[in-house]
């Protein structure tokens, strides 16, 4: 690069907006300085710059969220309700706003991000109901004249790490439940689209939450080792890929900090003779492709028992021929997007190609796909494979692109046997007409949630979510009876109130107490 194209460089970037923390209710430029840029995808055009925190930044967070604790682990539960409730109306009302801000900065179309704010509502919905959850229990005359109840009381400030492939849902599993249990939260989104974040906490002001109990913390890895370096930082709630998920869950357990990391994935779809041809074909599509592959809950391997597999490629080759892929905040909505990033791109051209070394036939390639008009998007086209070797790297990894593969196996136990044998448990599903198969298949499978003939199954507000094995690090689940055990320490008091007209409670015994 020229002195002259670096100056040019550089005065633009001078004039792209700086996305700020959100600290003490209000916007909060970095004291770091340091910036990163923020890019629409569509277009691969950089539209503003992100603050990256630094030290200086985080303390300034903790210590509001401390003091936002403060205020707002005091209001009472019917307070605290209204402030929910309030929060609820504005979201939904306003979740168009919301769902342009995820397209511009992820890329996804716009009916998806209103897909990811739909569910993300659910959570708080839940959340809405907290009382009920978070009321502990009372038993009278556990022994002669005392009672025994539990509290469930509040964490502190707890921190929440985002990923950048649902900016707005993802954070919306945690937060709800946490605050609604009296906590302070810090997010500290993805630096890839952290607008999502700061929109929501300008929403929680206005439905009444105290400055301080909702913070947000832009930055990357030194904003997230800050974070784990506080001691005021009571719990960890990460959601990210495996190896920051376990990075996280041993940083943060060393540091004595409860944790739930949840890391990445690679699902299946078991897909037996007697299934629906047609149905597994749309699901597959849908699955596999939408939000152009960058979702944990993404099909990526389809498993194809018996001789399905000639007939259920030609199904999903005539569907994914049929997409239409462009700029998601066009009027005419394409059916799938860019890629997040343009390196993320060539990283998943990079496994297509080793697929294709590896033996694998390449049914339909996405490689060097590109939009009219949007050229220097991070395009990637629907690509399928077939006839992976499962000793693939690109068989046995996480893509986190628009790429579906075929294996070829010939029994149920045979796929049931490849599902088990993976590093990731995060989800799978079964396409079958038969019960007993598809009992056998919930009950033997070694993953966290499954479907049966239902390929995303993403479980509702009050059920948990998360997985297995290397997609889960930690014991609890995102949200539902688990989101509210996380969030919330439990007490157990055992009271005792002197009867005045008796003394036999009174005198000495140094005998260890037994219940009468
Ligand atoms: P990522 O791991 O790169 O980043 C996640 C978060 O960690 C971001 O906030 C990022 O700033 C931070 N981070 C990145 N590198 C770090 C480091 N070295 N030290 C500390 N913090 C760091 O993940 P991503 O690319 O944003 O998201 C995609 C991944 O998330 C995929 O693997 C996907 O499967 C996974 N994911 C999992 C679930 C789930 O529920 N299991 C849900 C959504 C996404």
């Amino acid at each position: 690069m020229t002195i002259v194209q670096q100056a040019a460089d550089d005065q633009a970037k001078r004039e792209l907006p700086v996305i700020e923390h959100w600290i003490d209710g209000a916007r909060r430029a970095s004291a770091s300085g340091h910036t990163a840029p923020v890019f629409n995808p569509a277009t691969g055009r950089a539209t503003a710059e992100v603050a990256l925190a630094d030290a200086a930044d985080v303390a300034a967070a903790v210590a509001s969220a401390e003091r936002g604790f403060g205020v707002w682990s005091g209001y009472s539960i019917a307070k605290r309700q209204t402030v929910l409730f309030a929060f609820r109306e504005l979201l939904n009302a306003r979740r168009h706003e919301l769902a342009e801000i995820i397209t511009a900065e992820h890329g996804k179309v716009l009916s998806d991000a209103a897909g990811e704010i739909a569910r993300g509502l659910e959570v708080v919905e839940l959340a809405c109901g907290f009382p009920s959850l978070v009321k502990g229990g009372f038993s009278e005359n556990a022994s002669t004249d005392i009672d025994v109840y539990t509290l469930k009381q509040p964490l502190g400030v707890t921190a929440i790490i985002s990923p950048f492939n649902f900016p707005a849902m993802v954070p919306l599993w945690f937060f709800p439940v946490a605050l609604a249990a009296g906590n302070a939260v810090i997010l500290k989104p993805s630096e890839k689209d952290p607008s999502a974040a700061l929109w929501l906490a300008a929403l929680w002001q206005q439905a009444g939450l105290p400055d301080g109990a909702f913070t947000v913390l832009q930055g990357d890895k030194v904003a997230v080792d800050g974070l784990l370096g506080a001691d005021a930082v009571q719990s960890v709630s990460f959601v990210g890929s495996t190896p920051i998920a376990q990075y996280i869950y041993e940083e943060a357990s060393r540091a004595g900090k409860r944790v739930q990391a949840l890391g990445g994935a690679k699902n299946h779809m078991l897909v037996l003779p007697d299934a629906d041809l047609d149905l597994v074909a749309d699901q597959a599509v849908n699955a596999g492709y939408g939000a152009a592959g960058e979702r944990c809950m993404a099909v990526s391997v389809v498993l194809a028992v018996g001789d399905v597999a000639d007939r259920l490629s030609a199904r999903i080759q005539e569907r994914i021929r049929a997409l239409r892929v462009g700029n998601g905040a066009d009027a005419a909505e394409p059916d799938m997007g860019p890629l997040i990033s343009a390196s993320h791109r060539d990283k998943v051209h990079g496994y297509v190609d080793i697929a294709e070394q590896d033996g694998a036939e390449i049914v339909v390639d996405g490689r060097g796909f590109t939009v009219d008009g949007h050229e220097d998007g991070f395009w990637f086209g629907p690509t399928l494979i077939d006839r992976i070797p499962t000793s693939s790297r690109a068989y046995a990894e996480e893509i986190f692109g628009p790429v579906l593969s075929i294996v070829r196996i010939d029994t149920f136990q045979e796929g049931l046997d490849l599902i088990n044998s993976g590093r990731f448990g995060n989800g799978t599903a079964i396409f079958t007409n038969d019960g007993g198969a598809a009992r056998r298949f919930q009950s033997e499978v070694q993953v966290g949630m499954i479907g049966i003939n239902v390929p995303i199954p993403v479980p509702v507000a009050y059920h948990s979510f998360g997985g297995w094995k290397s997609s889960l690090f930690g014991d609890a689940k995102a949200y539902g009876a688990h989101g509210f055990d996380f969030f919330t320490r439990e007490k157990a008091v055992t009271a005792r109130w002197i009867d005045p007209a008796r003394d036999d409670h009174r005198g000495i015994n140094l005998g260890f107490p037994q219940n009468d």
